[in-house]
């Protein structure tokens, strides 16, 4: 457990985190953990990947390389390891933990749990017995046909460790099933060949819940909900969000249960993205990210403290508040175009549109579909800022130059 007392970054006293992975997200928790004077080291598979532009000290290393992970975590001699993305060596960090190197957040069995999709499914529905999608796995083709006869059609299937929507269809009829499997096996990370086959689940929405275990004022873990994150997928990717979803009391009292449960489950302190789906007053489990989430980004202007401030404090060992100060809504800003060192266009535009803000993450290179930034609007109602939000995105133009 990391001391409560913080030291001076660059001196014998620093307190030191090492992230593992340094994107958008993990940029904004370094800049969080930069402001309480915490020494930050910031890894990524990729040189000037954002969060190596605000850290201390920035390393390019292959995570999925135990040998490499251990490498560095022995020399800088962190004493907590963040994980910011799910593509790394799990059994590194479990050498890590078990010698005591550092704690690693929120706990290594979690981040082994939550990066497949198996290990999470199973530990949500069959011992946890919480609701989710009817499921099976499935390891061939004919193994993936038994399974959408079991789970029914339409169905979705998805490569067990793929980060979201890559790799994944919804298929309507059996027809369609030899297609999913091999766009399954293609776009797995690590090729397992293994597939989970879900029910399609027909919700009225979907939801982040974002789920804060920090130390309170029993001196003990206890957990802390934000208010519901309700968002728009496309092709797997989010392209907006906005906090809050209106949700029945009901389905909010059952995603706080789903979520306390899971979270409790896989222990540890930091912010977890619970990911739901909500049909009337049902609330089905979908997955969990032991880290700050994407569809959070909103809560840079909506809570009090965004849930990378919430992260960088509750893995700290201080106190937390979740409290909400305005309705607000996030639009994704899209590269456009495939090109190294591209510019923004447009920006002092998108600016004025009223109450809003803009992140860009300052990616060394653009893809058609990679997200280069963010707009982030408030209003006195969601409405509102979802339509400055994507006023504001769609008037930034990424450009080659
Ligand atoms: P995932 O990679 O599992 O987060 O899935 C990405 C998105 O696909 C989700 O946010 C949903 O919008 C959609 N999706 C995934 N699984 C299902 C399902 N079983 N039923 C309906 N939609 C789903």
């Amino acid at each position: 457990m990391v001391s409560p007392r913080l030291g001076t970054p660059l001196s014998p006293t620093a307190t030191r985190v090492l992230l593992l992975g340094s994107g958008e997200l993990g940029k904004e928790v370094i800049i969080a953990l930069q402001r309480l004077g915490v020494e930050v080291i910031a890894v990524d598979r990729y040189s000037n990947a954002p969060g190596h532009q605000v850290a201390h000290r920035a390393h390019t290393v292959d995570m999925g390389d135990p040998d490499a992970l251990l490498a560095i975590i022995e020399a800088e001699r962190p004493h907590l390891v963040v994980p910011e993305i799910e593509a790394i060596a799990t059994d590194a960090l479990a050498v890590v933990e078990e010698r005591g190197l550092a704690e690693v957040i929120p706990t290594a069995r979690a981040t082994q749990l939550t990066m497949n999709r198996e290990g999470i499914r199973r530990l949500a529905a069959e011992d946890l017995g919480l609701p989710t999608s009817p499921y099976r796995f499935a390891q061939s083709l004919d193994e993936v046909r038994a399974a959408a006869e079991q789970v029914g059609f339409p169905c979705v299937v998805k490569p067990v460790m793929s980060s979201s929507g890559k790799g994944q269809s919804t298929v309507r009829s059996a027809a369609d099933l030899s297609a999913a499997w091999d766009h399954a096996l293609a776009g797995g990370r690590i090729n397992h060949g293994t597939v989970i086959v879900e029910g399609f689940v027909d919700f009225d929405y979907e939801i982040t819940q974002l789920t804060v275990r920090a130390i309170g004022e029993s001196g003990e873990v206890e957990t802390y909900f934000c208010d519901p994150i309700g968002h728009l997928q496309q092709d797997g990717d989010y392209v907006e969000s906005w906090q809050p979803q209106p949700m029945s009391p009901t389905a909010l009292a059952r995603a706080r249960e789903v979520a306390g449960a899971v979270t409790g489950a896989l222990g540890g302190r930091g912010v977890f993205g619970v990911e739901l789906f909500v049909k009337g007053d049902d609330v089905y489990f979908s997955e969990v990210s032991p880290r700050p989430h994407d569809t959070g980004l909103v809560t840079l202007r909506t809570q009090r403290y965004s849930e990378f401030e919430l992260h960088a404090r509750a893995i700290l060992g201080l106190p937390v508040d979740t409290a909400m100060i305005t309705p607000g809504a996030s639009a994704v800003i899209y590269g456009g175009v495939d090109a190294p060192g591209i510019a923004f266009d447009g920006v002092a535009d998108a600016l004025r549109v009223p109450e809003t803000d803009l992140r860009l993450f300052g990616k060394p290179e653009s893809y058609r579909r990679r997200r280069m930034g963010v707009a982030v609007s408030t209003a006195t109602d969601v409405a509102t800022a979802r339509a400055r939000a994507t006023d504001a995105a769609s008037r930034v133009h990424p450009i080659a130059l």
